[in-house]
């Protein structure tokens, strides 16, 4: 059945009014969705900042824990280098610790010699001297024994040391003490006086006896220097003065002066001999 023309027209008109609103509903929908998408790009690109900006924080982060972590290792390093000195050191002091717990008295007694031997020579020191002169001196006054003392001095022993040099010269003194400490009782008592002068204290000896042991150490060094030529380079001889207790003195001081006397004058009777107190006199 046909429509009417005016029933037509008014549904097309119908028809067209609704898709103008479904036009004006899509294009709506058309700009909802564009600034949807703007909307979305531009907080797409914010993400993105933020996203690159928490990277590099991160990398950051990253290279400073690296850092912190190799620092950490050094230390580390030092620690167990510090640990390993500390537990050495622990293990010496406890050896240490050992030893002079085990060896105790030999210590006190090496330590005891240091502080009473002279230590180029090993003779004994002076204040050994002065200490043991007074107490042989002692008791030979309690017990009414004889003393003596001898007092040695090198000859020229200043031009040795020009010529041949100061070490030359301490060999020498060496040598000498080893011969003298070699030929002397054990209870002699062989000390280093001064530079190049040598006492020796003889508890009991009357002076006929220091004479005889001054004259055979004398010639000892004699022939020993004659003996050891290429060491000793050139001729050595002592030049000895003697002193006895009680003809020459009561106390130490008096019979170390009587001695040295007797020594100044074995020097200017021409040195390499020897003389007691008692030449003095005469
Ligand atoms: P004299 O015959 O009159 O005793 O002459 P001298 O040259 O031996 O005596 P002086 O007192 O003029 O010199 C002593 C020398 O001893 C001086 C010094 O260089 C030397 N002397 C002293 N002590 C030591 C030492 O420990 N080592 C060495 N090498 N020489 C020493
Ligand atoms: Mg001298
Ligand atoms: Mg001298």
């Amino acid at each position: 059945m046909q429509q009417e023309p005016q029933a037509l027209s008014a549904e097309l008109l119908l028809q067209i009014e609704t898709l103008h609103q479904e036009l004006e509903l899509l294009k709506r929908e058309k700009l909802d969705l564009e600034i949807l998408l703007e909307t979305t790009t531009v907080h797409a690109d914010l993400v993105e900042a933020q996203l690159h900006e928490s990277n590099q924080q991160l990398q950051l982060e990253v290279r400073e824990r690296k850092a912190a972590e190799a620092k950490l290792k050094a230390s580390e390093i030092q620690l167990k280098a510090l640990l390993k000195t500390v537990s050495q050191a622990n293990h010496d002091l406890k050896i240490i610790l050992e030893t002079t717990t085990t060896h105790g008295d030999f210590i006190e007694e090496y330590t005891h010699n240091l502080s009473i031997r002279d230590p180029l020579t090993g003779l004994f020191n002076r204040r050994y001297q002065e200490k043991s002169l007074e107490r042989h001196l002692k008791y030979a006054q309690e017990h009414q024994q004889a003393l003596s003392i001898i007092m040695s001095d090198i000859d020229y022993f200043k031009n040795y040391n020009d010529n041949w040099g100061h070490q030359a010269g301490d060999v020498i003194l060496q040598e000498i003490s080893k011969f003298l400490m070699q030929n002397i009782r054990q209870s002699d008592v062989a000390c280093r006086y001064g530079g190049e002068e040598i006492m020796l204290i003889l508890p009991g000896a009357s002076l006929e006896e220091a004479k005889g042991l001054g004259e055979k150490l004398r010639l000892g060094i004699q022939k020993l220097s004659l003996e050891k030529t290429d060491q000793f380079l050139q001729k050595i001889t002592l030049s000895l003065g003697i002193a006895s207790f009680p003809e020459h003195g009561l106390s130490s001081l008096e019979i170390t002066q009587s001695a040295d006397t007797a020594l100044y004058r074995a020097k200017a009777k021409g040195r390499n001999c020897t003389i007691t107190a008692s030449e003095l006199l005469l």
